[in-house]
């Protein structure tokens, strides 16, 4: 994987920047000022209160933004799925899902994954990059941009899940960089109550998100009720075994007084059975949590088929009926490859977007 080699301008936290404009001569306002511009996704050359040689300067450091390549509105739910293009090429992919209470972003953290989760479209080619906090930033103000088009009066993103490709635990630093920029007062200002982080399960990057100044809803992708399944499906649980995986998220809760959610995609003949659902009420006992039930979306290169609705919601009352709490997530968007990293693959396999 390629590392990340230079902070780019609109990944720089507000301290960082203070220190970069004290070293620079610049007054500590200065720097709070080209904060806000860079927090509304402008560029050096539109922010009109700084001087010409300064922004000068601003613009010998890079800048990563994204943009929209593609966008795919469903007809069934009014789920848009965005393909951005960052500055070097590549695709990531990003989805808009519209409830009652407001617009639920699910935006990437890198370009592919590195997990080789076995049902996942992601991870087919690996992970090509990191992104920046400022990429990251930029998918949210991109979006937002595009849906204000259509309505101008109400914010546009009001939740955001990392729940894209990519897992950003394995992205720790650029990841809560980003919580705090898309957190910020000074700028889009979402609350991180209203942001949740997608884990496959990385325990020890766990642990130290509530010291980092994260407290986020974390989500736990599961999927199995013990370590045979979970090892047969994610190579990470080698790394991180599930009693690892429980005590991490549990501390979490614990620490940030945030229920954790266990992600369950229900895989037909591999995790589905009654059993499976006790085995995993045993291990879930005492924890501040939910499980959120999703039939898996059959990706075609894997050998792995989800269960029909009915079964999902019979899963889910077992698991009710011993004490978890759990509910089936609604399908959103499965016109139109909402799945993570579909979109972004089947552009690559036709030859990429012109
Ligand atoms: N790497 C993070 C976030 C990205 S994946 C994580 O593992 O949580 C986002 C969610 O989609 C995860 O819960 C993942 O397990 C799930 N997922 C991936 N492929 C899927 C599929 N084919 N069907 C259903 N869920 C899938």
């Amino acid at each position: 994987m390629q590392s990340i080699d230079k902070l780019s301008l609109n990944s720089y936290t507000l301290p960082e920047l203070k220190e970069l404009f004290s070293e620079w001569g610049e007054p500590a306002y200065r720097a709070k000022q080209v904060y806000e511009w860079l927090l509304k996704g402008k560029m050096p050359d539109e922010m009109t209160n700084i001087s010409k040689p300064l922004r000068a300067r601003l613009n010998e450091l890079t800048y990563t933004g994204v943009d929209i390549e593609r966008r795919l509105v469903s007809p069934k739910d009014g789920t848009v799925k965005y393909l951005f293009r960052l500055h070097d090429g590549n695709l990531i992919e990003g989805v808009l899902m519209k409830y009652k209470y407001g617009n639920t972003l699910c935006i990437s953290t890198q370009v592919g994954c590195n997990m080789g989760c076995a049902f996942c479209a992601s991870t087919l080619s690996g992970c090509v990059r990191n992104l920046q906090a400022g990429e990251m930033l930029s998918e949210v103000l991109a979006v937002e941009k595009d849906t204000q088009k259509d309505d101008g009066k109400h914010r546009a993103v009001t939740n955001i899940v990392l729940m894209g490709s990519g897992e950003p635990l394995d992205n720790y630093d650029h990841t809560v960089r980003f919580l705090k920029l898309v957190s910020a007062a000074e700028g889009i200002n979402i609350s991180q109550r209203n942001i949740s982080v997608s884990t496959c399960g990385l325990a020890d990057k766990i642990r130290t998100l509530p010291d980092d100044g994260v407290h986020v809803t974390l989500s736990v992708s599961l999927h199995a009720p013990n370590d045979e399944i979970r090892s047969s499906l994610m190579p990470v649980n080698r790394a991180y075994p599930m009693h690892e995986v429980l005590s991490a998220a549990k501390e979490y809760s614990e620490k940030t007084g945030r229920r954790v959610v266990f992600e369950y995609a229900l895989i037909r003949g591999v995790n589905d059975s009654a059993e499976n659902a006790l085995e995993l009420s045993h291990r879930l006992r005492n924890m501040n949590c939910h499980v959120n039930l999703i039939p898996l979306n059959t990706v075609k290169e894997r050998n792995l088929c989800g269960v029909s609705r009915e079964d999902a919601h019979r899963f889910c009352r077992r698991l009710e009926e011993l004490n978890i709490s759990a509910t089936v997530r609604r399908e959103m968007g499965s016109d139109i490859e909402g799945a993570c990293g579909q979109l972004r693959r089947r552009v690559m396999n036709e030859g990429g977007v012109e």
